[in-house]
């Protein structure tokens, strides 16, 4: 096994030479330049392990990132914020206030090819206070991570780093501020939605470019703007970390100080590459870029605000109390229809340190077909379940809520501090999966077609799963 200790400045090459030959998969390490330049020592270490797999590889690394400082259990990051206590059990239930594509290339993009000419509200404040009482009246759910998306002066995804005050379109602030203090009355976290990493065209922050990160110079040209995506808010530019920082700390205050979450999201942090800056008065190498990345986070834990953000990176888990997008499939496909076959390697790392939730474009009502397979895979792996409603899906879905919180929850307050410490296939197809966390606990999950029954003659129905304790636990 190679772990790359000097890795911002590295990418691993993975290739299989020959499909038909599945013994010829080659991993290698690259090193790319920082600025132009090798510029320091680079380094990687082997180990080598008998008889190892995927587990034993995971293992190797969580000692790595113990030793390395990239770990803090989650009973550390509780005591040092108690409210962290409260994502144990929780669901993650993102509420879509409101879309706006301003740009006609960008309609296409909508959900379903919907036509959305200007905005359109999907969740109002008050619709999301109903939504809420809902869920602790008839639906019995104490513990839940309320996000909600799309309340900045525009809608999702437009107008960052310049959110504040919040879009009046789905209600006044009064009622967004109410339905927080409803999520606090119940028990909940509840938190925005935000990012610190892209900017648009129309962000009054934007300037002339100022605060986007300039890439490496092209002759004749000079320092080409970085881009990032196209999202609902148009073409996106990277604002460089240093700066972002920045936005960061003039908005949070006023969001605490006039709307007091619990709980924060910032979007794309740990999920886009580390960049290089050239802006003569923002320079960043990568390693740069990941510190003021993870000043980001530190700052928002030291606010006092439960942390997530996107993907998961190993260089944020000490900051990170959840991430969305651990739990993701490669396509919204299964066995047989992706190219290879999951395996839980950030939770067999991480499991005891950070929540996985799975990536907003991929929660459980995203798909019926789909929706019993990640309910399955939440149990196998240890995770709350994850959730992106706009009112109308909420109605269509809050049984399946109620019946995962049921199940996944229950399991998530009994095993959330536990390592995982296996996983394992018990049958040739790999349809038939066991994970085990350091209390005791078992979880055997069958996506198969035919029951499965165990060496001591437990049965698991398709699509079943059966938990196992400890004999001696009460
Ligand atoms: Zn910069």
């Amino acid at each position: 096994m190679a772990v790359i200790d000097t890795p911002d400045d590295a990418h691993a090459f993975i290739t299989v030479l020959d499909p038909r030959n599945r013994e010829r998969l080659v991993i290698s390490p690259v090193w790319v330049p920082s600025r132009g330049e090798l510029r320091y020592p680079r380094s990687v270490t082997y180990t080598f392990i008998s008889g190892g797999d995927y587990v034993a590889m995971a293992k190797v690394f969580r000692k790595y990132a113990v030793e390395k400082g990239y770990y803090r259990s989650l009973k550390e990051k509780i005591a040092l914020n108690p409210n962290a206590e409260r994502i144990v059990g929780a669901p993650l239930v993102k509420l879509w206030i409101m879309d706006r594509y301003p740009w006609t290339g960008c309609a296409a993009r909508a959900p379903g090819g919907e036509r959305i000419p200007l905005l359109k509200v999907r969740t109002t404040y008050r619709q999301v206070q109903e939504i809420l009482r809902d869920m602790r009246e008839n639906l019995g759910i104490d513990r839940a991570v309320i996000l909600l998306a799309g309340w900045g002066p525009m809608g999702y995804d437009n107008l960052h780093p310049d959110v504040w005050p919040p879009g009046r379109w789905a209600g006044d602030f009064s009622e967004l501020r109410e339905a927080r203090d409803i999520a606090e009355r119940q028990g909940y976290l509840f938190g925005l939605h935000d990012n610190y990493q892209d900017i648009y065209l129309e962000s009054p922050s934007i300037g002339v470019g100022e605060p986007i990160v300039k890439t490496r110079e092209v002759a004749g040209v000079g320092h080409p703007l970085q881009l990032g995506g196209v999202w609902e808010g148009g073409q996106a530019f990277i604002v460089c970390s240093k700066c972002g920082l920045k936005f960061a700390k003039r908005n949070i205050p006023q969001v605490l100080s006039e709307l007091a979450p619990t709980c924060y999201f910032v979007d794309t942090t740990t999920a886009a590459p580390l960049y290089e800056c050239y802006d003569a008065e923002h320079p960043t190498t990568r390693s740069e870029d990941k510190e003021y990345k993870i000043e980001l986070l530190k700052y928002l834990n030291d606010c006092n605000l439960v942390t997530g953000s996107e993907s998961g990176v190993y260089w944020a888990a000490k900051h990170l109390h959840y991430a969305e997008g651990i739990m993701r499939l490669e396509s919204d496909g299964w066995f047989g229809k992706f190219g290879g076959i999951p395996a839980p390697l950030f939770n067999l790392v991480y499991h005891d340190s950070i929540v996985a939730y799975w990536h907003q474009g991929q929660p459980h009502n995203s798909s019926r077909r789909l929706a019993r397979v990640k309910l399955l895979l939440d149990l196998l792996y240890g995770n709350p379940t994850s959730w992106n409603f706009t009112v109308e899906t909420y109605r269509e879905w809050r049984e399946q809520l109620r019946e995962a919180f049921e199940t996944a929850s229950r399991l998530h307050r009994e095993i959330a501090a536990d390592e995982m410490v296996s996983h394992r296939f018990l049958t040739d197809d790999y349809l038939v999966q066991e994970s085990e966390f350091s209390s005791g606990v078992k979880i055997i999950v069958n996506f198969g077609e035919r029951e499965y029954v165990t060496p001591e003659g437990d049965r698991v129905e398709p699509m079943g799963f059966l938990v196992k304790r400890r004999a001696n636990k009460p």
